[in-house]
């Protein structure tokens, strides 16, 4: 796309109804640290992997983040931040779940990649939100890991960023499930919608 795209300027919050060409979805770090039996897991996260396979179809542009840290990162334990060692570059804790289908994805952002630099949102350090708008996107639809943290984070981060912004929320799980009911709450009151992979895909073609 050239200089011609327009910018993308905030809408009211939509209740979506079926994805088209002119949104993506974006799956955040569906990788085998936030998977059960890795070094961070996130219970049942592995559990979004088919419905995220199954909705890739229906989007103009699918993205996936990868949490992507250098082996002595700022946020491990050891360097005084609050989680173990995780999504080390290069490692296979840092791959993509494997059942996850990477033939749907058109890019992959990878974040947090300095020592001293954390980054919860697919957009923070990275040029995600410029790649979306060059792309023709509007809309932005939000799933993953983990919905108290990076799908959290994104979601907020598109939505500032201008895009009418959902989380799917059968598409994601949480590091702590407790924390849900606010996190739902906070997206609402943020103008970010609530939507499920079912409403998604169930209207007619
Ligand atoms: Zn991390």
């Amino acid at each position: 796309m050239s200089a011609t795209t327009e910018p993308t300027e905030p809408t009211e919050p939509t209740e979506p109804t079926r994805a088209h060409a002119h949104d993506a979805l974006i799956i955040v770090d569906v990788q085998n640290d936030f998977c059960p039996g890795g070094a961070l897991a996130v219970a049942d996260g592995d559990a979004v992997v088919p419905i995220l396979n199954r909705l890739a179809a229906h989007f103009g542009t699918v993205v996936a983040t990868q949490d992507w840290h250098p082996a002595a990162h700022s946020s491990f334990v050891a360097q005084g931040g609050p989680w173990p060692p995780h999504c080390i570059a290069d490692t296979p804790g840092a791959e993509f779940h494997p059942d996850l289908d990477l033939g749907a994805l058109d890019l992959v952002v990878r974040k947090a990649m300095l020592t001293a630099q954390d980054a919860y949102s697919g957009f923070d350090g990275t040029d995600l939100a410029a790649q979306l708008r060059a792309r023709g996107v509007r809309r932005v639809f939000v799933g993953g890991l983990a919905l108290d943290y990076c799908v959290d984070a994104t979601a907020r981060d598109a939505r500032a960023a201008g895009f009418a912004t959902a989380v799917i929320l059968n598409a994601t799980r949480a590091v702590f499930p407790e924390q849900a009911p606010q996190k739902e709450a906070a997206w609402r009151a943020a103008g970010i919608a609530l939507t499920t992979s079912a409403a998604l895909t169930s209207a007619t073609e």
